[in-house]
């Protein structure tokens, strides 16, 4: 993150509506460049123009919010090199009403009954529910006269207040005290539903390691993570977390990284294995030594990618906090019209009739039920892909995911899985076996190709110092000076750009599937080592499910040669085949992918995305230019992270599926909910202006629909993991 950004918790935000509103005024403070209000998680996103005081944009912005939803205060987000005080990073109490509002319903509620069952004069009855609809509704009231005056009419407490004092005039005294009841008990459920949702989603993100154990001086001291330094020795005992990224010295056991990667399978590890701070030891006692420091490290990556990934809204979250500004305002005048149009142009019409059918409109007329499920329902989809080891950062590729026309392979580490095997040296004269693998070893020492990592692993021995010069030629090799020799190791186009000549002879008795690196000394060529990948297994099972979720197309690009290339996608399945590309040219080939699918047609480019799945090693622009780009085997390399809107946190292409699922479940809640409001308030507006449908049937279509929806939103984040694409 950038200095200018900044990142705010918010306290006492307790309605979605609220949210909106305060992100709308927020953004035309003019210090500000950029600001996300996200009432799931109760924070705010901000970004200021370079040079402005972020103290000063905050103390306006809790001005403007308070007024908004008096109470709320912005408190600076904890960085995560930080140690967390409580665990209540996402704001989470334990209930989330007082107990003496409940006090106040239930005394209100007894003397509603009273004053309904003992005889009395109808003055003293009315008196009665007058005292019962105080003890209920008074705060209701009051919020809405403050916030009229402080120039804010439409919010769903003046809608209340308008409605029940209307049916007081219209002496339903009775009505107007059950209606208020109705709506506070309805309030405090919802209040109670978001509260657990947000509960669980913050135990979702509960990965972060609270402690080390950290050897210093011949003692084990219990530290902050942030304050183990690279290189420390760390234990780690059963039934901890691992705090930070390293290599295991001492001890072995039963690693549980469900939480990262959602693997449910537990892994061993021994000696010499990476462990990922976030996973779990199970069993063992294990010595670590630190490889990385907490900030970089991988459960800090995943926290800050998911924190963010609220802050892109997906375009049906915008469309509905648009329309929400809209809704309530023509729903008002519609009722206006209701109360007032009839009993004036219609003979015989009695304007207290229609009064009341106008009162159960402006109930009707809050749009919270949309507000406050819809981000829920997001969140709770991103929630629930992280635990499945997918991170998605936004709601708006949640749900670009449902739209996936063509899904685009890299090769190498993605479909294969990027460990070559060394399998045959044939040198030309005068070199020998040993002195081609030493160029080649010298020549690859700083690549971070896995062939070049798959060579120095082959031959670990091999003295790579001297070299003076070394060039990455990406996507095609690289060229290293190394005691005065220019060597060049790569593929065939790399020869042929260098002017190398490779001898007809040498390809003899290759196999054809077997990716080639040829290398050169001085300009002349010096022989090719054979290496070969391995099929990563479940792709093939991958593409299938793909096409059975409405994938039109599978397509793989590769910088190999034809046949390799060839002979991989035929072997997983794959329909169309790119080869021989540099990493320039796999961006031609998606662009050119793109514009075939949209044709003239925007809409169509709207409803196909094109996902782009590689491992960020010679296809990070891609990555970046594809509608969705997705990141494999994230556990490790930063700039596939950096590039990528969903991340595969282990190198398992199944993992695609998986997220597509994720996301045709989120779509359907969504949808579901704004059907359902829609439906139910244009069924009860429609009744209430025939005088078909009452207050009642007005309240429940506010507070009880929200009710129902933010239930519906909730059940995304307790969503089942593994089996889901088999039981597509
Ligand atoms: P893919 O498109 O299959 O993922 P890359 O784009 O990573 O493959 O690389 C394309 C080709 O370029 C490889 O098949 C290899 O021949 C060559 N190449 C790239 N980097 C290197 C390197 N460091 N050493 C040798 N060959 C390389
Ligand atoms: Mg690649």
């Amino acid at each position: 993150m950038g200095d200018n950004k900044n990142r705010f918790r918010i306290e006492g935000l307790s309605c979605a509506n609220c949210a909106a509103q305060i992100e709308e005024e927020l953004r035309t403070i003019p210090q500000v460049k950029d600001l996300t209000v996200e009432f799931a998680t109760q924070s705010m996103h901000i970004e200021l123009h370079d040079g402005q005081d972020i103290d000063a944009t905050m103390a306006e912005a809790g001005r403007i919010a308070s007024r908004i939803e008096p109470g709320t205060v912005f408190v600076p987000h904890q960085p995560l090199n930080q140690e967390r005080q409580g665990r209540d990073e996402h704001n989470v109490r334990d209930l989330p009403v007082e107990i003496q509002d409940i006090v106040r319903l239930i005394l209100g509620g007894i003397l509603f009954v009273a004053a309904i069952f003992i005889p009395l004069t109808a003055l003293l009855k009315r008196l009665l529910f007058g005292i019962a609809y105080i003890l209920i509704g008074g705060d209701v009231v009051l919020i809405a006269v403050r916030n009229i005056l402080r120039g804010k009419v439409f919010d769903e407490n003046f809608l209340m207040t308008v409605a029940t004092m209307g049916a007081f005039a219209i002496n339903e005294s009775a009505e107007a005290v059950v209606v208020m009841l109705f709506y506070q008990i309805g309030e405090i459920f919802q209040k109670i539903a978001v509260h657990r949702s947000r509960k669980s989603i913050s135990e979702l993100m509960d990965i972060r390691p609270d402690y080390a154990n950290v050897w210093r001086d011949g003692s084990l001291l219990r530290v902050s993570p942030d304050e183990v330094l690279l290189g420390d020795r760390i234990c780690i005992r059963p039934g901890e977390k691992v705090p930070l990224d390293g290599v295991v010295e001492d001890g072995e056991g039963f690693i549980d990284s469900m939480a990262l990667t959602g693997e449910s399978e537990p892994a061993r590890v021994q000696k010499d294995d990476r462990i990922y701070s976030g996973s779990i030891n199970l069993d063992g006692l294990l010595t670590v030594k630190v490889t990385t420091r907490f900030s970089e490290s991988t459960v800090a990556g995943i926290l800050n990618l998911v924190e963010n990934a609220t802050h892109k809204k997906a375009p049906t979250e915008q469309f509905i906090t648009k329309f929400a500004k809209y809704y309530t305002p023509v729903v008002v005048f519609v009722a206006v019209l209701l109360a007032i149009a009839p009993p004036i142009f219609i003979d015989g019409e009695i304007f207290s009739v229609w009064l009341h059918r106008a009162l159960v409109f402006l109930v009707v007329s809050c749009p919270c039920a949309l507000v406050i499920s819809i981000p829920l329902g997001f969140f709770g989809g991103i929630a629930a892909a992280s635990r499945k080891g997918i991170l998605i950062k936004g709601g708006q590729y949640l749900e670009a995911l449902n739209k996936v026309d063509t899904v685009v392979f890299d090769k190498t580490g993605t479909v294969t899985e990027g460990v070559f095997e060394v399998s045959q040296i044939i040198p030309e004269e005068p070199f020998n076996q040993n002195e081609l693998v030493e160029f080649a070893s010298v020549a690859e020492s700083h690549s971070s190709h896995p062939i070049a990592k798959s060579l120095r692993k082959a031959y670990p021995d091999v003295s790579v110092e001297g070299v003076t010069e070394y060039q990455d030629r990406s996507g095609a090799g690289v060229r290293a000076i190394w005691k005065g020799r220019v060597i060049l190791a790569g593929n065939e186009f790399l020869m042929r750009s260098e002017g190398v000549n490779i001898p007809d002879r040498s390809s003899n008795g290759v196999e054809s599937t077997a990716t080639v690196l040829h290398i050169a000394v001085d300009g002349a060529y010096a022989g090719m080592i054979t290496v070969s990948d391995r099929i990563k297994k479940g792709v093939s099972k991958t593409i299938d499910d793909l096409k059975k979720m409405g994938v039109r197309r599978t397509v793989m690009l590769s910088g190999d040669k034809k046949s390799v290339a060839e002979s991989v996608a035929s072997a997983v399945g794959i329909d169309e085949v790119h080869y021989e590309l540099l990493p320039a040219q796999k961006v031609e080939v998606l662009e050119s992918l793109q514009r075939n699918i949209a044709g003239s047609d925007i809409s169509r480019k709207k409803n196909r995305k094109i996902i782009y799945v590689g491992d960020g090693i010679n296809d990070a622009p891609v990555i970046a230019r594809a509608d969705i780009g997705v990141a494999m085997g994230a556990l490790g390399s930063d700039a596939a992270i950096e590039a990528a809107d969903v991340v595969l946190m282990d190198d398992d292409p199944e993992k695609l599926v998986q997220a597509i699922g994720v996301a045709k479940r989120t779509h359907g809640v969504v949808w579901q909910n704004i059907a359902f409001a829609m439906g139910v308030k244009l069924l009860v507006l429609l009744l209430g202006a025939g005088g078909l449908s009452g207050m009642w049937e007005a309240v429940f279509a506010d507070v009880g629909v929200a009710l129902i929806a933010i239930l519906n939103a909730a059940r995304l984040i307790r969503m089942p993991g593994e089996k889901y694409s088999k039981r597509e």
